[in-house]
């Protein structure tokens, strides 16, 4: 599974949906930790951000970006 990991609310998201179901800018606000559509981007309860570790981790693994690019935490 190639899943990318919400940094806010640990939710888990298809890379292939977020490249092709989310638009440019949304799926750039995943990639970077500022929530998902799970958790209103970053607004609801369950965006903790407790994530972000997982979400580079998941970029590093799942995806063939370059995790440096997203590993502000
Ligand atoms: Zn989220």
């Amino acid at each position: 599974m190639n899943d990318v990991t919400c940094g806010q609310c640990g939710s888990r998201w298809e890379f292939y949906y977020l490249t092709h179901e989310l638009d440019g800018d949304k799926k750039e606000d995943v990639l970077r930790g500022n929530g998902c559509p799970a958790c209103s981007w970053g607004s609801s309860d369950r965006a903790t951000g407790e994530y972000q570790l997982e979400r580079v981790q998941s970029i590093s693994r799942n995806t063939d970006l370059d995790p440096i690019k997203y590993s502000s935490l």
